[in-house]
């Protein structure tokens, strides 16, 4: 086996991981495509150190940089079109991006029938309908990276290939709960951006910890999974896990659960996407038996985290309403990051904006720019009111 691999966002924390990963594996691996945000001096080392050949940037000016940096022999892109034509030139396409942006990454690589290797839950959830309308391009399949998903792929393995899983009751997501599990409405109004900012278990780009904090992260991905696995979000349950060792479970409808368990470590769930059918002899976060440890369970607390709610309610209502709440969120958080509202204002102001949610198919390209614009333009208007 020997794969070409693209990938998209090669800068932030999983895009480092999975420069490890192909780093292990040499022979297997060729990196023929990144692409980043920002970081110029990082994409140069990338290129020099993995002899990339095709790099993309967000603006002409980071082109002219990194050009003089590189030479003229690497082929630079820029923008989103940039971003969807290196999603069409490799045998497996990581998006590792952050947020609404990785949208090009995911339509690109299924439109073009690539293995989708797939961190960006943001595009995955914005744009639902029409990821359903290109994965059955011949070729085309999606590998989650994001861990719980990762697991739940694994532990779908034995069950039926029908349409939504008949033979499965419900999906279990774990989550770590996140810095404040446990904590009181009134303590939380007190949390600074460097609380928020410390995950108990994992170590994890900006904006994905402050969504771990809010329980955002746990609701985008009841969204996500249910896009995923075509399994209503009902049958989707969270079960908070303080130690992240399961990365999440599927329940059978005869009562048997089927687990994945690790040390919470991204790079095998990275390995896994791009190594499979094969599972490539790393030991990432091999787990030691011979020192006692325990798991354990408990029910999220949706009173304090409405994160949750929020996101059921996108899921009951379909359409562009998921696009709506990822929208909503990132400018919230990013709002939250830059010292503009506080990190008890971020939840509240996505609800005010999904409050005013009209209901929409979200049947094309020019709908979901729309619906993303009109969401991101209501939250704006609340951060600076
Ligand atoms: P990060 O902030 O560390 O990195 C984001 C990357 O995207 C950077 O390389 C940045 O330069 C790039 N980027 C941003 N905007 C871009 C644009 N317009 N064009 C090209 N590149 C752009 O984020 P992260 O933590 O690595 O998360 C990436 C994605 O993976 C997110 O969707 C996140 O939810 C998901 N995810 C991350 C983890 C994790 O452990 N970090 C786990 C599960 C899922
Ligand atoms: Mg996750």
């Amino acid at each position: 086996m020997r794969r070409t691999v693209a990938l998209l966002g090669a800068t932030g924390s999983i895009g480092t991981q999975t420069l490890d990963v192909l780093r292990r594996e040499p022979d297997a691996f060729e990196l023929v495509a990144i692409a980043g945000g920002q970081r110029l001096a990082e994409l140069a080392a990338i290129v020099n150190d993995f002899g990339v050949t095709r790099v993309g940037v967000v603006s002409e000016d980071d082109r002219r940089t990194l050009s003089d940096m590189v030479g003229a022999h690497v082929d630079i892109v820029v923008g989103s079109k940039g971003l969807s034509d290196l999603s069409t030139c490799a045998d497996v396409i990581v998006n590792a991006v952050v947020g609404f942006a990785g949208l090009p990454v995911t339509l690109g690589a299924l439109k073009s029938g690539r293995r989708l290797a797939l961190a960006n839950k943001e595009s995955l959830i914005a744009a639902a309908p029409l990821v359903a309308q290109v994965r059955n391009t011949p070729g085309a399949q999606i590998l989650p990276i994001d861990s719980e998903h990762c697991a739940i792929h694994q532990c779908l393995a034995g069950s039926s290939s029908e349409a939504g899983h008949p033979d499965v009751r419900r999906l279990l997501l774990t989550a770590s709960g996140g810095p404040f599990r446990g904590w009181s409405k009134a303590r939380l109004a007190e949390v600074t951006k460097s609380d928020a900012l410390k995950h108990p278990t994992w170590s994890m780009g900006p904006k994905i910890t402050i969504d771990s904090s809010t329980l955002m992260n746990k609701g985008l991905e009841v969204l996500e999974a249910s896009a995923l696995f075509g399994i209503e979000a009902e049958r989707v349950d969270i079960v908070v896990h303080p130690q992240s060792i399961v990365h999440s479970m599927v329940e059978y409808v005869d009562g048997a659960v089927i687990a994945q368990l690790s040390q919470p470590d991204m790079r095998l769930p990275i390995a896994y996407c791009i190594g499979s059918p094969e599972r490539l002899a790393h030991g990432w976060g091999r787990l030691d038996f011979t020192q006692s440890f325990s798991l354990d369970f408990e029910a999220p607390d949706r009173e304090v985290f409405g994160a949750l709610d929020l996101a059921y309610e996108a899921a009951r209502r379909g359409g562009a309403a998921p696009a709506w709440l990822s929208a909503a969120n990132e400018v919230a958080v990013d709002a939250f990051l830059n010292d503009q509202i506080s990190w008890s204002g971020i939840v509240p102001l996505v609800e005010e904006v999904m409050d005013q949610y009209e209901d929409d198919p979200l049947d094309s390209l020019e709908s979901l720019f729309a619906n993303d614009a009109n969401a991101r333009r209501l939250a704006h208007g609340m951060v600076t009111h």
